[in-house]
């Protein structure tokens, strides 16, 4: 079988945590006869386009454990035309009983809008619509480069998604954010967010000191050629390529803005480096297998974690025995929160804690060697050196950005000072190793 096709029937397996699948569709106009005969199942269904599938899907509703759609949107150009995406998540949503799971394979990297897995992992994460009776949807679980796509094709833009059917409750029509991905898309990393972010924090960056105060955090790790690291919340990717071409580590990246990964998928791809892999995915949904990683690393995303308890406990089972932790994050101080600073935090939906109760989180895990550090007064030093700048570079800022976005920023930087000095908001460290 050919090692696309195997991986895809690994994700699908995967997906179902069971070795065999009652009742499976498959969409495909290549030939999957292999991929059929590799499914323990007792009953394989082909239909070769999306216009069979949309026929099968009103003659069997809720017939089918799971879907497999390999490469027949882009040829339709449905990935790029919301009504006929729209066509397509109906009846998958109407062909699958509620926990069947659909795969979608579609290589992207003919499709010139870049942003292009943003918008369709947006389409499959907010969709919903009614079924006898129910109103269900896709309950987004990953979006990943196929491997052999990266390593024999250089190519990142070969993409799996995997979904489950699941009921809602209905919408109370109060917002138009449907989901937590959708909100940081909608909201924080919007692409004007994310790019006058990276302006103000440097090349790569969404977090404060940019590359240079990156590298002293990775100096700190010892990493040697080979070892993989997984970056929580990674962000338009610059330390995914900072470790790779600095150290010769090889980074896994996931993140759940869609916005901010397609951003970092694009740079891959252009890159060229294949040390450099991204799933678009929450930290606290996707498994990944025990013991697969010498590093995890996180900068400035945790913040935006309420379950901090479960997500040691999962980076202390992905970790090797040996294994270290480093992870920066925004966090609270010894003061009480002004009005100004709790609506800030509730806007943002962080959920900030205290350093003691981050390292306590991480000796619970199991951690050793936990040391946490209060670096505010660096933060501090940083945001009054990145209002500088700006200031300095205003005229290049208001050539690619609004007045609006300017004084928005400098606000909130000028915002953030006021924060520090109310000892609300600090900016803290915590390192770990997972005992041998
Ligand atoms: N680490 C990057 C950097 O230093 O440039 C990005 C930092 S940005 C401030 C925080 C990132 O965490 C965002 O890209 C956000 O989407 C991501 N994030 C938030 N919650 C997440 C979750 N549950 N799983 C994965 N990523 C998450």
């Amino acid at each position: 079988m050919p090692a696309a096709e195997r991986e895809l029937l690994h994700t699908f397996l995967r997906a179902f945590q069971a070795k065999s699948v009652p009742n499976v569709l498959v969409v495909s106009a290549d030939n999957h006869d292999q991929f059929t005969q590799a499914v323990e199942s007792v009953n394989v269904t082909t239909v070769q386009n999306l216009k069979e599938f949309e026929a099968k899907a009103e003659a069997a509703t809720g017939e089918f454990d799971g879907v497999v759609v390999s490469n027949a949107l882009v040829s339709n150009n449905t990935v790029s035309d919301p009504q006929h995406l729209a066509s397509f998540v109906q009846a998958a949503l109407r062909v699958l009983r509620v926990g069947g799971v659909l795969i979608v394979r579609e290589d992207l990297s003919q499709v010139k809008d870049r942003n292009a897995v943003a918008k369709v992992t947006n389409f499959f994460d907010v969709y919903r619509t009614t079924v006898d009776k129910e109103n269900v949807g896709f309950d987004f679980y990953a979006v990943q480069s196929l491997d052999s796509s990266v390593y024999a094709k250089q190519n990142w833009l070969d993409f799996v998604w995997t979904l489950k059917k699941k009921t809602f409750p209905a919408a109370d029509g109060q917002s138009d954010i449907v989901t937590f991905r959708d909100f940081l898309d909608k909201t924080q990393y919007t692409d004007t967010g994310i790019f006058s972010y990276e302006w103000i924090f440097g090349a790569g960056f969404i977090s404060p000191g940019g590359a240079q105060e990156n590298l002293k955090f990775l100096e700190k790790l010892h990493i040697k050629p080979g070892q993989r690291m997984l970056d929580v919340g990674a962000g338009i990717g610059g330390n995914a390529h900072q470790v790779a071409t600095e150290y010769g580590g090889c980074v896994t990246g996931v993140d759940l803005s869609s916005n901010m990964l397609a951003i970092a998928l694009d740079r891959a791809h252009d890159a060229k480096d294949t040390r450099i892999q991204y799933l678009i995915t929450d930290v606290l949904k996707y498994d990944f297998p025990a013991e697969t990683f010498d590093i995890v690393y996180s900068r400035d995303c945790i913040q935006h974690i309420d379950d901090t308890k479960s997500m040691f406990q999962r980076y202390f089972k992905w970790l090797k025995p040996g294994g270290k932790v480093l992870i920066t994050m925004y966090a609270k101080g010894s003061g009480e929160f002004t009005a100004e600073f709790a609506e800030y935090v509730k806007q943002r939906q962080y959920h900030l804690k205290s350093l003691k109760e981050f390292t306590d989180f991480a000796k619970s895990a199991g951690f050793a060697d936990v040391r946490g550090e209060d670096m505010t007064p660096r933060f501090a030093a940083i945001l009054h050196q990145e209002i500088a700048n700006a200031e300095k570079n205003k005229t290049d800022f208001l050539k690619k950005f609004t007045e609006e976005t300017y004084n928005g920023l400098l606000t909130g930087w000028n915002a953030k000072l006021g924060h520090i000095d109310a000892k609300n908001h600090c900016w803290t460290m915590v390192e770990a190793v997972k005992p041998q």
